[in-house]
Order: C-alpha cells, then structure tokens, then sequence
C-alpha cells in the first residue's frame, strides 16, 4: 500500500497548481460572468501538453496516468469549474472513445489533433428524449452505398462549437426488435450539421454546451467507431471513465470552496471574535476537510484500478457519486459560513454551489449511480 504520488505525478500537480493559480483563478469571476470561453487558457494547456495527458505519445499525446488526468481536472476546476468540464470532457468523452475503439487509422487522424490541442473532443450522446436512458437514442444513421446519412438531434454536447469532430450515437438497424446503436464519427462541417450555443445556463457559464442538429449528415461508413452495434457497450466503458474526471472536478469545486471558507472564517470578527473561535465553524470546517479527503482517496482509487487495467465501474460511480455531493454540501456550507458576502459573486462561493450542482446531473444522475451500484453489488 502506498499513498505517495510518483515523482511523474507530483511534477505534473506542481506545474498545473501554479498554472491554475497564476492564469485560470484570475479571470473565472469575468468568464462567469461574461461566458468567455476560457480559448487563451487552452491554448497554454496545448502547450505545456496537457490536451493529451493520458494518451500514447504515438499520437501526440504525452502518456501519462488516469492519476495525472484527475489531479490536472481537480486543479483546474479548483481555479474555474469551466475550465474544468472542458478539460475533462475533451479527453474522457472526446479522445478516450476514439483512443479504446479507434482504428490506427481514425486515430492517427481524429485522436492526434484532440491530443495536440488543434481539436476540442466532444461527445453526443444525450437526446431531447434520451438522457439517462441513452438507449431510447432516436437519432438515424441510414447505410446509403458508402456513407451514413444521419438525421436526428443531441442536446447538452459539451465542446462541440470548438470541435472539429465527434462521436455521435445513432441506430444502425435493428437486431430481433432491438435498436442496434452504434458510436460514427461526424466532421463537425459536414453539411447538414449544426451546432447550437444558446443554452442560457445556472452555472459553468464558460463552458460551452450545445444542442446538435443532424439534416441528412452524410459520412463515409469508415467513420463507424468500433464494430457496429457496439455503441451502447461503448458509451457505457466511456462513461465509466468520464465517471472519473466528474469525481476530480468535484474534490477541485469543494477544495476552493473549502479554502475560502477557512481562509474568510479567520478574517471575519463577530461577538469580538473570528468565525473560526466558534467551535461550530470549526466542527463545518472540519467535516468539510474530511469529507474532501474521502472523496480525493475515492477519485485516486477509482483512477489507479484503471490504470492497473483492473475493473473499477463501481468505483468510477461510487467517486462521482460521493464527490459530487460533498461538493454541493460543502460549497453549500462555504456560503453559509460566509454569510450574506456567500451570496454576493465577488466572493465566489455562491458560484461553486451553481457550478457543483451540474455534477449531480452530468454523466448520469445521483439516481442513476446508486443504480449502477446497486447492480454492481449485486443488489
Ligand atoms: C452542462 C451539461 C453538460 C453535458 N454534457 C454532455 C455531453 O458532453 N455529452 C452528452 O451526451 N450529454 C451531456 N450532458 C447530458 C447529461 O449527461 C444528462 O443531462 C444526464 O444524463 C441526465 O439526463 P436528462 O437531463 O435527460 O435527465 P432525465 O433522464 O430526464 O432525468 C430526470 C430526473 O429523473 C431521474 N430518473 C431518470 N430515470 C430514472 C430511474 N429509472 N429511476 C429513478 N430516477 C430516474 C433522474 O435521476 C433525474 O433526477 C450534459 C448535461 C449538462 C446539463
């Protein structure tokens, strides 16, 4: 057993800690506000190449650990959770399905430009009528001599305007009156494919989601990722991974709100006292730091299981599922501590609790992962 962090692992926390503090932390405030997608910031990331941590050098990328992937996410989303999801999501939803089912080929050309930081990797999977239940897809993709003519919509895509391609899910026939749904990759300037940014959203204002549409989308049919049929296995390994990233970016939402908290709980005098003298501050305080210890050793575990190419499906949702809870807990406390500056934006707590709170819902719900478990222990 050892709880150390590689000599790798610990060069890459120190570099993006500061980078986190030096560049991303100043600006979050503006971006939330503003929803100035973070492009200057990721640019620096390509450079320092972080755009293809955990994939093979062989395409770019700089092979590093799942580790190294959620200290980088948990980070990042300390210093701005939208930059954040848009880190996570580029390599989880967007390179890591091209990275497991890709041919050599469709890596070489869809995977290198994901690990290079010329293409932002997205994902589309959920539909107006498909979201925890992603097999109700609905979304066509029709054999026409060579191609796949696809027709339908996706809503929520993460990444997709700053995309130059993506995974889409779509039924490709039907196999004894099941829908067969398969993963196809889509060139995002296909004709016939737009991308909507227009979602007016609660929190992670920076990032960028989007609502897909498909009008007789024409691809080659060797942009079927993987066998055909296999969409649904896909997305279920893919999501799994994502489960991963979701956990970082919670341990990072809960971590600057916990800093805050104590740091504002020394400064601020009431009765003749600091907040941090009141023995009930302490006692939030100190149930805040355990709960994100808890969550940091879930997310690590889940993330060494995978990189030992051991199963860790329970894992990956036990980490999102406690993570992001403890998150919407303890950036609900870091308000409460703060009083009525909690709910003013320049004190930046409040935006923690808007941001946590997409945690509970993305890459399946709370419901969705005591589900998941539930079967995973045989319930
Ligand atoms: C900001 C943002 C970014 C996203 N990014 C992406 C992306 O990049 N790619 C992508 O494909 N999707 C993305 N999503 C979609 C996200 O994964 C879905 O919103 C999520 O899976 C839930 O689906 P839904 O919204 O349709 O909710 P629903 O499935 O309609 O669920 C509504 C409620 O019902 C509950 N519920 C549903 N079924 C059951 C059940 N069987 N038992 C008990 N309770 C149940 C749910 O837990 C939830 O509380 C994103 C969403 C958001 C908001």
């Amino acid at each position: 057993m050892n709880f150390d962090l590689t000599e790798e692992q610990q060069m890459i926390r120190k570099m993006i800690k500061e980078f986190s503090d030096e560049v991303v932390a100043p600006g979050a405030i503006d971006r939330d506000r503003t929803k100035e997608f973070p492009l200057e910031i990721f640019k620096q990331l390509s450079e320092m190449g972080m755009m293809g941590l955990p994939f093979s050098e062989e395409y770019g990328g700089a092979g590093a650990d799942t580790i190294s992937f959620a200290i980088v996410t948990e980070e990042l989303s300390r210093a701005c959770a939208s930059t954040g999801i848009t880190y996570s999501a580029h390599i989880s939803l967007g390179g890591a399905p091209i990275n497991l089912f890709g041919t050599e080929e469709q890596k070489h050309k869809y995977l290198t430009p994901i690990c290079t930081g010329e293409s932002f990797g997205a994902f589309g999977l959920t539909e107006p009528n498909a979201g925890s239940d992603a097999g109700g897809t609905q979304t066509t993709a029709k054999i026409d001599g060579d191609d796949f003519v696809l027709n339908g919509s996706k809503v929520y895509i993460t990444n997709a305007s700053y995309a130059k391609h993506l995974a889409v899910t779509a039924i490709t026939g039907n196999d004894n009156g099941k829908k067969e749904i398969s993963a196809i990759i889509v060139p995002t300037d296909a004709e016939g494919f737009t991308v909507l940014d227009k979602y007016e959203k609660m929190g992670l204002n920076a990032s960028n989601t989007t609502e897909l549409v498909l009008d007789n989308v024409r691809v080659p049919r060797e942009n079927l990722l993987g066998e055909q049929g296999n969409g649904f296995r896909q997305f279920l390994v893919t999501l799994d991974g994502g489960r991963i990233g979701i956990g970082a970016m919670a341990v990072g939402i809960a971590q600057a709100a916990f800093d805050r908290a104590l740091r504002y709980s020394k400064e601020r005098k009431q009765f003749g006292k600091t907040l941090s003298e009141f023995q009930i501050t302490q006692f939030k305080l100190a149930d805040m730091a355990m709960k994100i210890e808890l969550a940091r050793n879930m997310v690590h575990k889940a993330a060494w299981l995978k990189d030992q190419g051991r199963p860790f499906s329970k894992e990956a949702s036990m980490c999102k599922l406690y993570a992001s809870e403890i998150a919407m807990q303890v950036a609900n406390e870091a308000v409460q501590i703060h009083g009525g500056y909690g709910y003013m934006k320049e004190y930046e707590v409040e935006r923690y609790m808007r941001d946590a709170k997409l945690l509970e819902i993305g890459e399946g719900t709370s419901e969705v992962q005591r589900m998941v478990i539930a079967r995973l222990i045989g319930c």
